[in-house]
C-alpha cells in the first residue's frame, strides 16, 4: 500500500533541536537573544531595518492595527477569502472590516474593488498574499498613498515572497505567522515588519506590558512576548528559506507543468512580476468533490482554503463591524478550489503519484 503523501509537513531537523537544547539549558525562556537573533535575521530576508517578533500570527495583525491607532469607528479593508484571523484581528481592536472582492488570477484583493470601497472612516487596507504570492502592491500602494491610508500585509502565507522585486512586508507594515504549517515555523510564533523606527519603538513597548524598562510603563501594553524557545526552532529555517521556497517553486512548476491544459482543471498562475513561494498549491476544478475522493482513494493529502468566504459564515454575516458588497469572485472560489502537495519534503515519486491521480480523474470524468 503506498504511504499518504501529506499536504503540509514540518521541516525541523538536527540544527533547531540543537538550537533549542542550547536555550532549555541556558535558563533563559522567555523573550531573549534568541528572539533578538530572529528578529534580526527577518528584518534582513524583508529588507526592512525593524523586526517585532510576538507570540502568533494573529496577535502580529493585532499589533500592527494597534500600534497604528486603528479602532473603533475605522474601516480596514480586506479579503473575504482568508483565514479567519485578518477578520478576527480587525474587530479585535473594535475596527470595521469592510469585506471587498479579489481577483480570480491571484486570489488576492482586487485593487480596483480596493478603490471603490474607499470612503471618509477608512483608515487602512489589508491586503493578504494568499497560497505564498503577494497582491497587487503596487497598485495598492497607489491607492494607499493617494487616500492617505495605513497598508498592512497579512504576509502570513508569504514569507520570501515579492512582488516588482520587493519583498512581501515591506511595503506597508508586514504581519507574518510562524505557526506549524507555514514556510517557516516556530510551533507559534509572528513577527511585524516596518521601515518606521517610532512604530518598531512603539511596537516593542505595547508586546512587554507597556513598560520601556523595567516598571516604567509609558502605554497600557500586552504579553505579546515570543519565547526564545520558539525563537531557536525558527532560525535554522530562516537559514534554509531561499532553499526551501526554491523546492516548492520546483515542485509547483512540475504540477503547473503536468496539469495544465487538463479538463475542468485550473492551474495557479503566478503573476508578471511577483515571486511566488508557495505555501499552497491550489487548482481550480469542476467538480471538486469527485477529485477529493479520487485523491483520498489514492491516499494524497488535499485541503480547501478556504470552503467559505467570511461573510458566509453567520457569526460575521450577523456582526454589524463586518461590511462589504456582494464578492461574487470570492465566492466563486471558495466552491472551486482544491490545494494539493507542494511541500519541500516531497519526492520526485510523490509529484508522480499526484500528477497521475488528477491526470486519471480529469480523463475519467469527460
Ligand atoms: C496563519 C494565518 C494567520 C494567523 O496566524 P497564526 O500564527 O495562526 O495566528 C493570519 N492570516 C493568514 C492569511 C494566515 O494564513
Amino acid at each position: 500500500m503506498a504511504e499518504l503523501i501529506p499536504i503540509s509537513t514540518v521541516d525541523i531537523g538536527a540544527e533547531e533541536e540543537a538550537l533549542v537544547v542550547q536555550v532549555l539549558r541556558s535558563g533563559h525562556l522567555a523573550q531573549g537573544p534568541m528572539v533578538e537573533r530572529l528578529e534580526h535575521e527577518f528584518a534582513a530576508i524583508c529588507g526592512v531595518p525593524h523586526a517585532i517578533a510576538v507570540a502568533n500570527g494573529t496577535v502580529s495583525l493585532v499589533a500592527a492595527l494597534a500600534a497604528l491607532g486603528v479602532g473603533p469607528g475605522d474601516e480596514v479593508i480586506t479579503s473575504p477569502f482568508t483565514f479567519v484571523a485578518t477578520i478576527n484581528a480587525i474587530l479585535a481592536v473594535g475596527a470595521t472590516a469592510r469585506l471587498v472582492d479579489i481577483g480570480l488570477e491571484d486570489y488576492c484583493l482586487d485593487p480596483a474593488a480596493v478603490e471603490a470601497a474607499v470612503n471618509e472612516r477608512t483608515a487602512a487596507i489589508m491586503p493578504v498574499h494568499l497560497y505564498g504570492q503577494t497582491a497587487d502592491m503596487g497598485a495598492i500602494m497607489k491607492i494607499a498613498e493617494r487616500h492617505g491610508l495605513a497598508v498592512i500585509e497579512d504576509a502570513a502565507q508569504a514569507h520570501g515572497a515579492h512582488c516588482g522585486g520587493q519583498a512581501a512586508g515591506s511595503f506597508g507594515v508586514g504581519s507574518f505567522s510562524f505557526y506549524a504549517t507555514k514556510n517557516v515555523t516556530t510551533a507559534e510564533g509572528g513577527v511585524i515588519t516596518t521601515s518606521d523606527a517610532a512604530l518598531a519603538d512603539k511596537l516593542r513597548i505595547l508586546r512587554n506590558q507597556g513598560m520601556r524598562a523595567r516598571y516604567q510603563y509609558e502605554v497600557v501594553g500586552h504579553n505579546w512576548r515570543m519565547t526564545d524557545v520558539a525563537a531557536a526552532i525558527g532560525l535554522p529555517q530562516l537559514a534554509r528559506l531561499t532553499q526551501t521556497n526554491e523546492r516548492r517553486q520546483a515542485n509547483a512548476a512540475a504540477l503547473n507543468g503536468a496539469l495544465e491544459g487538463l479538463p475542468g482543471v485550473v492551474v495557479p498562475r503566478v503573476m508578471a512580476d511577483r515571486a511566488h513561494v508557495w505555501h499552497q498549491y491550489t487548482l481550480a476544478v469542476d467538480g471538486r468533490d469527485a477529485l477529493m475522493t479520487a485523491l483520498a482513494q489514492a491516499k494524497i493529502g488535499h485541503g480547501i482554503y478556504y470552503p467559505k468566504t467570511a461573510h458566509q459564515y453567520e457569526c460575521y454575516a450577523i456582526d454589524a463591524r463586518v461590511v462589504g458588497d456582494a464578492a461574487p469572485l470570492a465566492d466563486l472560489a471558495a466552491t472551486r478550489v482544491l490545494s494539493l502537495p507542494v511541500h519541500p519534503k516531497l519526492a520526485s515519486g510523490d509529484l508522480e503519484r499526484i500528477v497521475g491521480a488528477v491526470t486519471d480523474w480529469a480523463k475519467g470524468t469527460r
